[in-house]
């Protein structure tokens, strides 16, 4: 048996080729990580930070103090070896990126008192009995005195924004939400909430149990095509040039078409 992750199930859907190389082959990339990633982790970790420490922490806890966490979180992973893919910025552009991202969200949040449980909570869904198991990791869960709904939050660092009909379907926090609903019960209401940080913008979305139901089936029909699959192709796109295998998959490709050609 071998327990799934959104991560994994996406990059299936992205591209077989890069699933293939990182989840079966296993093989280490070149690259360490991209420079959006090492911005994400900087501010995930700071975000909770904030939220694990609130109950410590003063209710004075000052924008200051973010920045200085959120500094020490940059560094502490930061190396010269980080992909930049859009050579127009700098790194420092992009940690003042992240600096922009949490006075906007100091704004919005403090003092950051909305029924936060836990952060960086795992989660184990079983899809179907023993057979097929998701797990993951949910940013921020809440529970919502005034609602009395549990609330699941996730953080986006990129600059993408979908419209609402994307998260109407979204497949990763409507998964999460079957776990709670085991927790919890399956009557609790349970809403999913998306923050943008570089739109400042929060996104919202439901979905029923018979969605949910649905859900399962779906990913479950997913699973089975994963492990069913024996031809993995390479799906080009611009999305490549983040791929920590770009060099490998390039190369590989290089080397078969001369092959091809060499049996012409
Ligand atoms: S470089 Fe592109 S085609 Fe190759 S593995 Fe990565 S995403 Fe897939």
């Amino acid at each position: 048996m071998t327990i799934y992750s959104h991560s994994r199930l996406s990059a299936f859907e992205q591209c077989p080729k890069k699933f293939k190389y990182k989840y079966l082959d296993k093989i280490k990339p070149e690259i360490e990580k991209t420079i959006e990633t090492h911005l994400g982790s900087a501010v995930h970790k700071t975000l909770e930070w904030i939220y694990s420490n609130i109950k410590e922490i003063n209710q004075d806890l000052k924008i200051d103090d973010i920045i200085v966490k959120y500094t020490e979180e940059w560094q502490k992973e930061f190396s010269e070896n980080i992909l930049i893919v859009k050579k127009q910025f700098t790194a420092r552009d992009y940690f003042n990126k992240g600096v922009h991202f949490l006075i906007d969200y100091y704004s919005k949040h403090y003092p950051f008192k909305d029924g936060t449980i836990e952060c960086e909570k795992r989660i184990l869904i079983e899809l179907d009995g023993e057979e097929y198991k998701i797990q993951g990791f949910i940013d921020r869960l809440v529970y919502n005195l005034e609602t009395g709904e549990y609330e699941i939050h996730d953080y986006k660092t990129g600059n993408l924004l979908p419209k609402q009909e994307h998260f109407d379907k979204e497949r990763q926090l409507a998964l999460y939400s079957l776990a709670i609903k085991e927790i919890y019960g399956k009557d609790k209401e349970v809403l999913l909430v998306w923050h943008f940080l570089a739109h400042n913008k929060i996104i919202k979305s439901k979905r029923t149990n018979s969605q949910l139901e649905n859900l399962k089936k779906e990913t479950i029909e997913l699973i089975k095509k994963v492990e069913s699959t024996k031809e993995f192709p390479r799906n080009r796109s611009v999305l490549c040039n983040w791929c920590e295998y770009k060099n490998i998959c390039f190369k590989e490709e290089r080397e078969e078409n001369f092959e091809r050609n060499k049996k012409r």
